[in-house]
């Protein structure tokens, strides 16, 4: 009955090369031999179904027992089985020939590492930890008896008969003694919490314990019970394989729950469901965005037919949205291909476009059956709204008119309203609208003030990515020009064109000059003598757009990551007010000592009001207020 035979492969002892390959993701063993345990359950369901069954079906559940002094993973199912013919065929030949085939295809390649683990070695697999492997089957067909096979995963096996009883297959791992920690129950419930959480059969694990007996088996032995019976490990009917309709609100937030145990509840989220020409279904959850938003990315997990592959999808979803949360399952792309490959692949393509349309969508229906609900969420979502405008073209012509522009009084409006707002006030003699931002209400305040008492508007752009969206907006938008409220002196901000002439003459103004330069003393400020209006501060510092703007842009330049932006630039601008009182009398002053003083005070109370002044030079302005009381 025993039978000894060799198993044929091209390549001789593939074993330790797989191993190698396999090293940093041997935990994959488990998903690979569960979903076969699955797969054999899912065909004896459909058999059944198809009244091919002549039994009852009964209970499939999976189980997975370890049992420590044995040093075994026992991975049981009820599927269909196999006989010994199909453990020759399927095993030896078909998952034998199947690593050898991955091993020759893929050991060239640079990213087999990846590639390896998202696509798995199925059964082989097994080897990775296993010094030998045991199987005992018996298939839902009668007449074939149960068959026992054992290898230890080079070119030998050895197959016989088995006294297995009922239907379907164990596979009896016997771990080795470099794959020890396999042996702790922590660590393959944390395996099976990672990769089996949600597969579509119930996974039952389970230790055995040598010290509880559980009656005797038929030959008088004592039996071993498996503790811990009723230790299901996953849920096998989630959520985003139900129908939306049948699903409220508190079961998606539960679901999400069940993801991310410690996030605070989503915003929203969107139910993805297509078959046609994908498939793909899963939940996207829109989470509260905190600023440290890189713990928050890479928390979409990546699934296939319920198995879980990866939570890294940056090649399937777009880049954009990769601060969402949530649940993607698809058996549409491919995993066992290299990640260039994946970029360039037809149906990651599609998916990309298609989760992107989804999230516009859901955008769209916000806004329109919500508008307040709406704006309350648009602090937490502006953040990736404005990162997809700037990175996807379709993306942003569906939010475009969704976007929002939120005021200093809260106000919140969308483009067009916006420009219907500001109207007359804050168009340019060239007919461009001017939109005035901060990027710091109480830095820019004494500017901000000073547009409201113009009736000029001022609106909020403090996001890290907000210099690359207004730059963004300019090219997008006609006749529109945006521009931070402390860059110019509010005439040159909004030039309609009407000059006002300056009292002092231009030998005046050169002197002007020379005090302030002297006083200033700093190669990156720039003093420039204006004809403003006489209630207008005679000293006004600015940090001008244009310089900023190249700064902010240099800083992210480099990493090319417009969610690292930096802080503003140094470049700073000093207008001085030729058409002020205290101007002229900076002129009129005796002593070339007065005049430096009189102008260090105005510049100083100029940085001052911009909380700009520190250090030794605040205590130098401190003691020259002093001495000028005591006068
Ligand atoms: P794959 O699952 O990708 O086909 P595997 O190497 O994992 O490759 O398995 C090879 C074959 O062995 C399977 O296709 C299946 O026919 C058979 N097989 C593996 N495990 C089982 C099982 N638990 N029950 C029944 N058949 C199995």
């Amino acid at each position: 009955m025993k039978e000894k035979g060799n198993i044929s492969i091209n390549t001789e002892n593939i074993f330790p090369i797989i191993k190698k390959f396999l090293y940093s993701d041997q935990d994959i063993f488990l998903r690979e031999l569960v979903s076969n345990a699955v797969d054999a359950t899912q065909k004896i369901k459909s058999l059944s179904q198809m009244g091919e069954l002549k039994e009852e079906i009964g209970d499939l559940r999976i189980e997975v027992i370890l049992d420590k002094k044995k040093k075994t993973i026992t991975i049981s199912d009820k599927g269909i089985g196999m006989s010994a013919e199909e453990i020759k065929k399927y095993i030896n030949q078909i998952a034998f020939s199947g690593a050898t085939e991955f091993i020759e295809k893929y050991k060239e390649k640079g990213d087999s590492q990846q590639i390896i683990g998202h696509f798995g070695l199925g059964f082989y697999s097994a080897f990775m930890v296993s010094s030998y492997v045991e199987i005992k089957s018996k298939s839902y067909i009668k007449k074939n008896k149960a068959a026992y096979w054992k290898c230890d995963g080079n070119t030998e096996f050895e197959i016989k008969e088995s006294k297995k009883k009922d239907r379907g297959t164990e596979v009896i791992l016997h771990i080795n003694d470099d794959s020890k920690e396999f042996l702790e129950e922590a660590k393959i419930n944390e395996i099976l919490g990672r990769y089996c959480k949600f597969l579509p059969v119930e996974i039952k694990f389970g230790q055995k314990e040598e010290s509880v007996e559980d009656g005797k088996d038929k030959e008088g032995k004592p039996k071993h019970k498996t503790v811990k019976t009723d230790n299901i490990v996953n849920n096998p009917n989630p959520i985003w394989n139900k129908s939306p309709k049948d699903l409220k609100d508190d079961d998606y937030k539960a679901f999400y729950k069940e993801l991310y145990p410690f996030s605070e509840e989503p915003l929203f989220w969107i139910h993805l469901n297509v078959d046609y020409p994908f498939n793909l279904t899963g939940i996207l959850y829109f989470p509260k965005i905190k600023n440290d938003f890189e713990v928050q990315k890479n928390k979409i997990q990546l699934y296939s037919r319920q198995v879980f592959i990866t939570d890294e999808v940056k090649d399937v979803v777009p880049e954009f949205l990769m601060l969402l949360h949530g649940i993607i399952d698809s058996p549409d792309i491919p995993l066992n291909v290299s990640r260039s490959y994946l970029q360039s692949d037809g149906n990651v393509k599609k998916i990309n476009t298609y989760i992107t349309k989804k999230v516009a969508d859901k955008l769209n229906e916000l806004f329109k059956d919500d508008r307040k609900e709406f704006e309350n969420k648009w602090k937490d979502i502006n953040l990736f709204v404005k990162y997809g405008m700037i990175s996807e073209e379709k993306f942003y012509e569906k939010v475009e008119s969704l976007a929002l522009f939120e005021s200093v009084d809260g106000k919140m409006r969308t483009t067009e309203e916006y420009k219907k707002h500001i109207g007359k006030t804050q168009k340019d003699k060239d007919k461009n609208h001017i939109i005035l931002y901060t990027s710091d209400i109480n830095k820019q305040d004494s500017f901000i003030q000073d547009a409201k008492n113009r009736n000029h508007d001022v609106v909020i752009f403090n996001n890290v990515i907000d210099s690359h969206y207004i730059n963004h907006l300019e090219q997008k938008l006609d006749k529109v020009q945006i521009k931070r409220v402390d860059s110019d002196i509010l005439d040159k901000l909004i030039d309609k064109g009407d000059k006002k002439e300056t009292v002092i003459s231009d030998k005046d103004k050169e002197k002007l000059k020379t005090i302030f330069d002297k006083i200033i003393n700093n190669q990156s400020t720039v003093v420039t003598i204006e004809a403003l209006s006489p209630k207008d501060n005679p000293v006004t510092i600015t940090l001008p757009e244009f310089f900023r703007r190249m700064q902010d842009m240099a800083k992210t330049s480099g990493g090319g990551n417009p969610m690292m932006m930096g802080g503003p630039g140094e470049m700073i601008a000093v207008s001085i007010n030729g058409n002020h009182k205290t101007i002229e009398k900076i002129l009129k002053a005796k002593t070339s000592k007065t005049k430096e003083k009189m102008a260090s005070q105005l510049y100083d109370l100029a940085l001052l009001s911009q909380n700009m002044l520190t250090g030794s030079e605040l205590t130098s302005f401190v003691k020259r207020s002093l001495d000028i009381l005591a006068k």
